[in-house]
């Protein structure tokens, strides 16, 4: 019998899950049909009972819904929770709903695998205080850089991560000021000027020889940002295409228990980065 899955958000419909999750399905010969369902800003929580009820199996949650997804989570992973998001959800054991948040280990083993850039011992800056780098923290932490900042346009929100992470990892916090004289191996812009084509007020020297600029926007091609880190001498730049298959690869590998192989489905989504 074919399992359904599906992918919730608003708007959905530039949604690369579904064909992400139908190359994994082909290439590892798993019986599933996966959907991107529009679902409307008051709407989260009955489009996840009306899918359960219609027998589905899971949904991917995109933007604007993962703080309503962890929060109806009955088994939230420690990830999620410390991030106060959910990306992926699993329905199993009666009526238990389980949450989990694959965007940071996504980021990681794109970082990691896919561009070969080891974070331990490195210098790594995020920028941007939003869900993403809440999500993108742990994960991180764990591969045990030299340094990990966070730099925001509301200092607050940046210190307030500070505060929340506390318990797992040391972070320095601040505004984009404050990075001034500062210089780090790893520029990971988690804004959404990607999408809004704003440029951050990136002060000089923030990238280190041989530094990696990574945008986490997608499909964009150059963005203000990394046209910022190209201008400053950055050779070695990415978007978060691979960000996003890694983190469906997750997802996919929880739900169905097989791990697909990303590297064709990335390659089949890159747009060049001119
Ligand atoms: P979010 O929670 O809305 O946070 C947005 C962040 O961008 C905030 O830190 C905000 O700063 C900052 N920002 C917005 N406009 C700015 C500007 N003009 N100048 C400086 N800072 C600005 O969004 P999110 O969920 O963290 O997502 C961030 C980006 O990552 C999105 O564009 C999303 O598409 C991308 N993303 C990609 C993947 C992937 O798989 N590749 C996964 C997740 C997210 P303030 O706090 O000062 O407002």
């Amino acid at each position: 019998m074919t399992d359904r899955y599906a992918v919730l958000g608003h708007p959905i419909g530039h949604s690369k899950s579904p064909l992400i999750h139908s190359l994994f399905a082909r290439a590892t010969g798993q019986d599933i049909a996966y959907t991107a369902i529009e679902t409307p800003l008051d709407g989260f929580d009955d489009t996840v009972r009306a899918f359960r009820a219609g027998g589905g199996r899971g949904l991917n949650v995109s933007l604007p819904f993962k703080l309503q997804a962890f929060e109806i989570a009955t088994d939230p992973s420690e990830r999620a929770r410390l991030a106060g998001a959910a990306n992926c959800l699993k329905f199993e054991g009666g009526d238990r709903i389980h949450a989990d948040n694959f965007d940071g280990v996504g980021l990681v083993n794109d970082l990691q695998r896919n561009l070969a850039c080891p974070l331990a011992g490195k210098r790594v800056l995020l920028l941007g205080a939003g869900g993403a780098t809440r999500g993108a923290l742990l994960p991180i932490a764990a591969e045990r850089p030299a340094l990990l900042a966070v730099a925001n346009r509301t200092a607050d929100k940046a210190h307030a991560l500070k505060r929340d992470f506390a318990a797992h990892t040391a972070l320095q916090t601040g505004g984009y000021g404050e990075l001034s004289g500062q210089a780090f191996d790893v520029v990971i812009n988690a804004t959404s000027t990607g999408l809004s084509q704003d440029a951050l007020p990136l002060p000089a020297g923030l990238f280190a020889p041989g530094a990696l600029a990574y945008e986490m926007v997608y499909g964009k091609g150059l963005t203000p940002f990394l046209k910022q880190a190209q201008a400053a001498g950055v050779a070695r730049v990415a978007d978060g295409v691979g960000m996003l298959v890694e983190q469906a690869a997750e997802a996919f590998h929880w739900w169905r228990g097989v791990r697909p192989d990303t590297r064709p489905v990335v390659d089949q989504l890159t747009v060049p980065l001119v």
